[in-house]
């Protein structure tokens, strides 16, 4: 039996936040993983993770050490037992996602297997990728990065923007070959959206993410649906296998994007995967930052046949990545089964 010996937070400020976990076994297998980045703070960069850190060390990390770090499931379990009087929303799952991947992490590398191997092996070849595009404004910028993003490989280019002019700049500037996404997290009121959608339509886009807001009003989402001709997805900022539940029965989405960080980790992802087969909704991985929660995003959107994409961060050059968080190799626009111990994952050189 190999403990859990030792769990350390390694926060990466590198203009995008993150927040990575480490889990070392007394056998001295380590384990990376990722928990949710941290609620953003625009006057301290960096400081909104802080409440996620402390999370791990001062609520989860007493639970686990010296417990057989190869009880991954049961630890989960017995961590949200414990957890669930205090918020199963939030910061404590966002916190357990980074322990519960660093382990799944580990019990791969111990076994030399990757993770989707651990799940029962790969239900696809390969599976697309999208550039998932911060959220830019400027139109020169934003045309630019659409055909950086096609000369790099991509299959499909997600938006963050809200304008119509932007949104057709971006089919122009992307050309015909590619599938676009727009996500708006939430901008309009539920009667504004039909004249954006008209926007989506003449540009040929692919889904429409987050349309109104309240982002969580099921409801809403679901009688807009029915007026929109552009498919709808969301769902990155629902929790728990039965906020997944309400979400698909409302049968308003194409597409479901659990955020893996956000809902607690791998073992909570897999029940909601199954979930997705229940109501025959394709999956949509979401993920905002390169190395642990991408790869295991990957692992898990490739052990689920519902799975159809992958989103993929992809920030101006100018913003400095560590090494150790690249992105995947893509072959004709997808990404092909892992073949790495674990997640394949890694912590970035210190002081990269
Ligand atoms: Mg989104």
């Amino acid at each position: 039996m190999a403990t859990i010996e030792h769990v350390r937070i390694h926060p990466l400020n590198h203009g995008l936040t993150q927040l990575l976990v480490e889990i070392i076994d007394s056998d001295g297998v380590s384990g990376i993983g990722e928990c949710w980045w941290g609620i953003p703070n625009a006057e301290v960069p960096g400081r909104g993770a802080n409440p996620i850190a402390a999370t791990v060390e001062s609520v989860i990390t007493p639970r686990i050490q010296g417990h057989d770090a190869h009880d991954v499931q049961r630890l989960w379990y017995e961590v949200m037992d414990f957890g669930q009087r205090y918020g199963d929303q939030g910061i404590f799952t966002m916190a357990l996602a980074g322990v519960d991947l660093a382990l799944w992490d580990l019990l791969g590398k111990r076994h030399d297997c990757p993770v989707v191997s651990l799940l029962g092996g790969a239900v696809h070849q390969r599976v697309p990728a999208y550039a998932s595009l911060p959220p830019l404004r400027d139109p020169d910028v934003l045309a630019a990065e659409c055909r950086r993003a096609v000369r790099e490989g991509f299959a499909g280019i997600k938006l963050h923007e809200h304008e119509e002019d932007l949104v057709h700049l971006s089919r122009e500037a992307a050309g015909p070959d590619v599938e676009i996404m727009v996500d708006v997290n939430g901008w309009f009121r539920p009667e504004q959206t039909r004249a954006f959608d008209d926007a989506l339509v003449a540009a040929r886009v692919l889904w429409f993410e987050e349309p109104i807001s309240p982002m969580r009003d099921i409801d809403a989402i679901a009688a807009v649906s029915q007026t929109l001709e552009t498919p709808l997805a969301g769902g990155e900022n629902e929790y728990s296998l039965r906020d997944f539940e309400r979400l698909l029965s409302a049968r308003a989405l194409t597409w479901v994007q659990p955020e893996i960080t956000k809902i607690g980790g791998l073992t909570p992802a897999l029940r909601i995967s199954a979930l997705t087969e229940l109501y025959n909704t394709a999956l949509a991985p979401h993920n905002f930052r390169l190395g642990p929660s991408l790869l295991a995003s990957i692992h898990w959107g490739f052990a689920s046949p519902q799975t159809t994409w992958f989103e993929v961060p992809f920030v101006p050059e100018t913003m400095h990545v560590p090494s150790g968080l690249q992105r995947p190799t893509l072959i004709d626009g997808c990404i092909t089964v892992p073949e790495e111990p674990g997640f394949g994952a890694f912590l970035p050189p210190s002081g990269d």
